[in-house]
């Protein structure tokens, strides 16, 4: 695959000896599925005439980067969660970028301080519910995850995956360390089970009745009920979704982010952002929201019918930035609570 890179830079630096305008490719390292960014990718190309080609990996992506150094081929990173996207940052694998594009599409609180990466969807971390035994109304607060009632009742994924690690970091920027820490305590004395699984498993135990609440991303939701695998309608029909923390004086919503930034060495920085603005302009929002059942962090960006039919809800407006750098602390606690 690099080779394939590599001769196709080839190409372009050809292309650029005959007019001096940018690469007529962007490179992009991709988190993010295929099918969730191609049809962005050619709307972009038909647009601009600059092309793209797609490094798609779950992982080890920001480890090659850091060992192509300077000769990555690599223009643009896409991945999910704050967790990586800090993690490409404080590698020092993403340049500076500044523009005045995206400052107007994208929140400041859902881009990094020093303009490094931009956040482009937006996902929930929201509190699932049994549709047999939890009335509604019952819980509506991820504090209250830790209270005696639910006692036994709880199923999450281990507390080091990244996305409830940022949840954890969220509480500690709210209530301080040691008020985290009890919640993290009563929490694991809640489980039903031992932390396990991913998201949709613990909406699978819940539909066989292991435990009555759960903490899952939103999107999850929307992938069970529309899941090739018909068993997960099932799982998706046993819960309800509950959007935790939205009394009047609460602060809303945990958020997390999928996002992008520019490589530092990349050799196509122009047209990398332009690829980068495009993706935050309202149309293209809409639609990279839409395909994995989040929402646009372009606030003229369109929420899907899908998602208004769940609800509009209050989001909780913490920088995401600080949860990065609570993410050790968020951590220690995951550590030593046994989450
Ligand atoms: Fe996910």
């Amino acid at each position: 695959m690099k080779f394939i890179l590599r001769s196709a830079f080839g190409m372009i630096l050809t292309a650029c000896a005959i007019a001096p305008a940018m690469s007529d490719t962007v490179n992009v390292y991709s988190h993010r599925q295929p099918y969730l960014i191609e049809p962005l990718l050619d709307a972009f190309t038909e647009k601009t005439g600059i092309k793209t080609k797609v490094l798609y990996s779950d992982k080890g992506l920001a480890q090659r980067l850091k060992s192509e150094g300077r000769n990555s081929p690599a223009d643009l990173v896409l991945t999910v969660d704050i967790a990586r996207l800090s993690t490409y940052d404080r590698m020092g694998l993403l340049a500076e970028t500044s523009s005045d594009v995206l400052e107007a599409n994208i929140p400041a609180h859902l881009r990094s301080d020093d303009n490094t990466w931009f956040g482009l969807s937006k996902r929930s971390r929201i509190i699932v519910t049994s549709k047999e035994r939890v009335p509604l109304g019952e819980i509506m607060r991820v504090e209250d995850l830790a209270k005696p009632e639910w006692n036994g009742r709880v199923c999450t994924r281990p507390g080091s995956h990244v996305y409830n690690r940022a949840l954890m970091a969220s509480l500690i920027a709210h209530h301080g360390e040691d008020e985290a820490k009890r919640w993290a305590t009563n929490l694991v004395n809640n489980l039903a089970r031992k932390p396990q699984g991913n998201d949709r498993a613990q909406v699978k135990a819940i539909f066989e009745g292991v435990c009555d609440v759960a903490i899952i991303n939103n999107y999850y939701y929307g992938k069970m009920k529309y899941s090739d695998e018909t068993a997960q309608h099932d799982w998706a029909k046993a819960i309800n979704i509950v959007f935790p923390n939205q009394g009047e004086e609460d602060r809303g919503a945990h958020i997390n982010l999928s996002g992008a930034g520019i490589a530092k060495y990349s050799k196509n920085k122009e047209a990398a952002l332009r690829l980068l603005e495009f993706l935050s302009a309202p149309d293209a929002q809409s639609l990279y929201a839409e395909i994995n059942f989040e929402y646009p962090v372009n606030p003229f960006g369109e929420v899907s019918d899908e998602l208004k039919s769940w609800g509009a809800f209050k989001e909780d407006q913490l920088p995401i930035e600080t949860i990065a750098k609570l993410s050790k602390p968020a951590q220690f606690i995951i550590n030593e609570t046994g989450w």
